[in-house]
C-alpha cells in the first residue's frame, strides 16, 4: 500500500474440498501479477483450526502446482499468525473499538427474528455496545463473551476496479465480530489485517465477498493502517441449471477436472474466461496471450458461465496443440492397464501412437481406449459387422500380400488393384485388418506404426476371425 509494488495474493480457506470457484479466484490474480510484474502471494486461511485440514491445504497447493502458478516464497499460514492478530485486537480494545459481547446464540436468533418481522437487516442490535469500558472488562474476565468491532456510522466509497465507485452506508453492517467465544479470531480481522502488512496492492476475488469490503476497509483504518487496497471483485458463476455454482453441481470440484483428464492449460483457459474475455473474442488462448491480454478493465459485471461442453472444447483445441511429450506426460494417470506396455515401446514410437491418438480424443481419460487397439489386436462387434457389407476378405488378403511395402500410398494401390475396390470398401476393411476398430486416427499412422511383421500378423488374425462364421 505505501509502495508501489503490484502485489496479490490468494487465500483459500481449506475447510474443504477445493472449488474451481476458487481456483478461478487464484488464476485471475496470477495473471494480475504477471501482466504487472508484480507478486503473487499464497496465504492459507486455516484460523478455524477446527474446520481447517491438512489434506484440503495439500489438495490447494498440488492444484495449483498442476495448473502451473506458483507463489512467492513459502505459503503463509494464518495459524502461525494469530499472535499478531490478538496483538491488534488488543490495541483495538484499548481504544474501545472492539468491545465484548455477553449476548448469548438465543438473544442473537430472537434479534434476528424481530429484524426479520420489521423487515430490518438483520445486523447486530447494540445491545453490548452500550456497557461502559470499565464494567465490560470486568465482565469479560468472568463471562463469556466474543469480541465485536464498533462499526462508525457513515457512508463509505471506495472505488472498485471493475465496478466504479461503490457506496455504503455502514449502518447497514453492524458490530460484527472478530473473535469468536471460543477465542477463533474471525476471517474479516485476519484477512484486513494481513493485507494491510502483507503489502497486498490489489485484492481480486469472487463478488460473494463484496460484503466485507467495507468491513475489512474500516478496520485497517481502526488499526492505523494508511490506505486500502485496490478492490476489484469478480462476477458470479453460474452453473449450467443457471444457479450459483456451488458442490452440489457436477464436475465443480477441482480436483474432479483434474480426474476426468483436462489439461492444465485447457483448465487454466477455461478459469480465465470464467468473466473475461480477449479484445479479439479469442477462446482458445495460451496462457502467454492471456497475460498479454489482461487488465481489469475488461472484467465483465455480467455472471460467467460454468459450461462443461466448452472446457471440452477448449480441451480437444489444447490438446490438438500440445506436444506428444506433453499429451503423454500428463496422461500417464490415465494409463493404467497400458502403462507398462507402452513404456516398453521405443520413446519416438510411443509419441507417434500418442500424436495420431491425440487428434480423436477430446479428454485424457479417452486416451487409454484409443491406445489400447495399437497394442493388443482384437476385431471388435462394430467392425465385425461391418464387414459383411464390405468384400473384406478379398481387400484383407491383397493386404497380406502387401504388408512388407513401407509406402503406405503404393501399398494401397496394390490392394486397390489386387481386391479391385476403393474408397471405403477398401480403407474400412484395412481399417478393421490393422486396428480392428472403424474409428481411429489416420489410416495412414497406423500403417506407418505397425511393423511389417505387426501387419501381417493382424491381417492373419483379422482373416482368421473372418472365416469363423
Ligand atoms: N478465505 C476466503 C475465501 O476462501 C478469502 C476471501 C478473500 O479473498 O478475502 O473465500
Amino acid at each position: 500500500m505505501t509502495n508501489n509494488e503490484i502485489r496479490v495474493r490468494f487465500a483459500p480457506s481449506p475447510t474443504g474440498p477445493l472449488h474451481a470457484g476458487n481456483m478461478r479466484t487464484a488464476v485471475f490474480n496470477w495473471i494480475f501479477a504477471k501482466k504487472m510484474n508484480g507478486k503473487f502471494v499464497l496465504r492459507i486461511e486455516d484460523t478455524d483450526v477446527e474446520r481447517s485440514a491438512d489434506e484440503h491445504t495439500r489438495e490447494i497447493i498440488d492444484s495449483l502446482h498442476w495448473l502451473g502458478i506458483g507463489w512467492e516464497g513459502e505459503p503463509y499460514y494464518q495459524s502461525k499468525r494469530t499472535a499478531i492478530y490478538e496483538e491488534k485486537i488488543t490495541d483495538l480494545l484499548a481504544k474501545n473499538l472492539v468491545y465484548p459481547c455477553f449476548c448469548n446464540d438465543e438473544q442473537l436468533e430472537m434479534d434476528r427474528k424481530a429484524a426479520e418481522k420489521k423487515g430490518r437487516p438483520p445486523v447486530y442490535v447494540g445491545r453490548c455496545a452500550k456497557i461502559p469500558q470499565d464494567e465490560a472488562q470486568k465482565r469479560s474476565a468472568v463471562e463469556p463473551h466474543s469480541l465485536r468491532f464498533r462499526v462508525p456510522a457513515e457512508t463509505l466509497s471506495y472505488t472498485d476496479a471493475i465496478r466504479g465507485e461503490v457506496t455504503v452506508n455502514t449502518g447497514l453492517i453492524g458490530d460484527f465480530i472478530v473473535r469468536r467465544s471460543s477465542g477463533v479470531v474471525t476471517y474479516n480481522i485476519a484477512a484486513s489485517v494481513d493485507d494491510a502488512m502483507m503489502g497486498i496492492s490489489h485484492v481480486i476475488r469472487g463478488e460473494d465477498h463484496i460484503s466485507n469490503t467495507p468491513k475489512q476497509i474500516l478496520m485497517m483504518r481502526a488499526m492505523g493502517f494508511s490506505g486500502h487496497p485496490i478492490y476489484a471483485h469478480l462476477p458470479i458463476i453460474l452453473a449450467e441449471d443457471g444457479t450459483k455454482l456451488s458442490k452440489r453441481h457436477r464436475n465443480s470440484s477441482f480436483g474432479d477436472l483434474i480426474r476426468d483428464g483436462y489439461l492444465p492449460e485447457a483448465v487454466f483457459n477455461f478459469l480465465a474466461l470464467m468473466g473475461w474475455r480477449a479484445e479479439d473474442n479469442a477462446e482458445e488462448m495460451q496462457v502467454e496471450k492471456i497475460i498479454a491480454e489482461f487488465t481489469l478493465e475488461r472484467v465483465s459485471l455480467r455472471a460467467a458461465h460454468y459450461d462443461l461442453q466448452k472446457l471440452d472444447w477448449l480441451n480437444k483445441h489444447h490438446l490438438l496443440h500440445a506436444d506428444a511429450d506433453r499429451v503423454l506426460s500428463v496422461g500417464r494417470p490415465f494409463l493404467k492397464k497400458i502403462g507398462p506396455e507402452l513404456d516398453a515401446l521405443p520413446r519416438e514410437k510411443q509419441l507417434l501412437l500418442v500424436s495420431a491418438e491425440k487428434e480423436n480424443i477430446s479428454r485424457l481419460d479417452e486416451l487409454e481406449a484409443g491406445l489400447e487397439p495399437f497394442l493388443h489386436y482384437s476385431l471388435d462387434a462394430e467392425a465385425r459387422s461391418a464387414m459383411a457389407e464390405h468384400q473384406a476378405e478379398a481387400v484383407g488378403r491383397a493386404l497380406l500380400s502387401a504388408c512388407e511395402i513401407a509406402d503406405y500410398q503404393s501399398a494401397m494401390d496394390d490392394v486397390s488393384c489386387a481386391a479391385g475396390v476403393k474408397g471405403k470398401k477398401l480403407f474400412m476393411p484395412v481399417r478393421a485388418a490393422l486396428l480392428g476398430r472403424l474409428k481411429g486416427p489416420e489410416l495412414k499412422k497406423i500403417y506407418e506404426f505397425l511393423t511389417p511383421g505387426e501387419r501381417k500378423s493382424r491381417v492373419g488374425t483379422f482373416l482368421k476371425l473372418l472365416g469363423e462364421k
